[in-house]
């Protein structure tokens, strides 16, 4: 197996616990939001932990599933209580009020706002205040084969994500071999990154899927768990990066909309070969043209095995209404709205039971 594919499989198992089980070792009191594949321009993480404020997050439900981008939340975030002019209501944007004024009907649109036009002059009023729900970002950097050489390789990105302060905490997610990490692959990575140790359970684990009788057999105790062998220090912020709060809260939004089930959006479902295994409690993408878990980079237009799923599929037989590629977007998308609805409810003790 590619290093790329297991790497893949081990990433949605992380962000499958991390829904589940975030902070490790620690009881959880905030609502959490975890996004994969995101970041900024120079850097993107594998894993993003929001750490929310749970009223913050269930406030935040009243501006739409989508991400708010970054002109979105000048708007949203300043747009005043009564009725006024959208350029006397919001504070000078540093970039032309015209963006600002398209932003507005981009708001609109989406019902993020109120406006109405009162002679030449768009007015605008908001919806609710805009919520302070973030509490903390948290990078998590996947390696399952971390050795020195990958610890070498990786220690240069993790020095920029602990100057740039713009997670909170920083993480190295690795497999744990049941021994301790070596002494020496400390030493190679910068001493605020943690480090966690991931059993992958058994069921869990890349391969030829499990049968339902191997599942029902591997019960509820078969699941992916995460031990802390480093703990991390918090990053310090430049008090001078007055826009380190505004890109966070851009990254943050991003998170919200994407979620880490949003694979579906750039991998092939609509693929013949595509399917959804489960292995344990996590869904993971499997290709039975290549008989193994796809990266997403593979499973993509230019993937020399695609081929579309028959028009049959979608007509007749299958019981998923729209065929299974459909279907499986569909699932992917249900069950992420489930995650939210609890997380903003509150979790209760059964639904850590459900399966992802
Ligand atoms: S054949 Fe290619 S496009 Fe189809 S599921 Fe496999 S990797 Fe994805």
């Amino acid at each position: 197996m590619s290093p790329g594919t297991a790497e893949f499989g081990f990433e949605l198992l992380v962000c499958r616990w991390a829904e589940a089980s975030w902070p490790p070792e620690e009881p959880r009191e905030d609502a959490v939001v975890v996004a994969r594949q995101l970041g900024t321009r120079e850097r993107r993480w594998d894993t993003v932990v929001l750490e929310c404020d749970p009223a913050g997050l269930a406030a935040r439900a009243q501006f739409g599933e989508r991400e708010l981008d970054s002109d979105l939340l000048h708007v949203v975030r300043n747009a005043p209580a009564e009725w006024a002019w959208y350029r006397d209501a919001l504070p000078d944007p540093g970039y032309p009020w015209r963006y600002v004024r398209a932003a507005v009907h981009r708001a609109a649109d989406r019902d993020v706002v109120q406006t109405r036009r009162r002679g030449n002059r768009i007015q605008i009023r908001r919806v609710a205040p805009y919520p302070d729900w973030l509490r903390r970002i948290v990078a998590v950097e996947n390696k399952p084969d971390l050795d020195a050489s990958a610890a070498r390789a990786l220690a240069g990105q993790l020095e920029h994500d602990v100057e740039s302060a713009l997670a909170d905490e920083v993480w190295v997610a690795t497999e744990a071999t049941g021994g301790r990490v070596e002494p020496a692959l400390l030493e190679d990575l910068p001493v605020e990154v943690g480090i966690l140790a991931v059993s992958v359970a058994a069921g869990e684990r890349d391969g030829p899927p499990t049968d339902a009788a191997d599942r029902a057999a591997a019960g509820a105790a078969d699941r992916t768990a995460a031990d802390v062998e480093w703990y991390p220090s918090a990053v310090t912020p430049d008090a001078t990066d007055a826009g380190r709060e505004r890109r966070r809260l851009v990254l943050a939004e991003r998170a919200y909309g994407r979620g880490w089930r949003s694979y579906h959006e750039t991998m092939r479902p609509d693929c013949r070969h595509f399917e959804l295994h489960r292995q344990g409690r996590a869904l993971v993408p499997y290709c039975a043209a290549k008989g193994r878990p796809q990266t997403a980079a593979e499973c993509a237009g230019s993937c020399a095995e695609f081929e579309p799923e028959p028009p049959a599929w979608r007509t007749r037989g299958w019981p998923i209404e729209g065929g299974p590629g459909k279907g499986i977007k569909r699932l992917l998308r249900r069950r992420r709205e489930w995650i939210r609805r609890r997380e903003r409810a509150g979790r209760d003790s059964e639904s850590t039971h459900r399966t992802d």
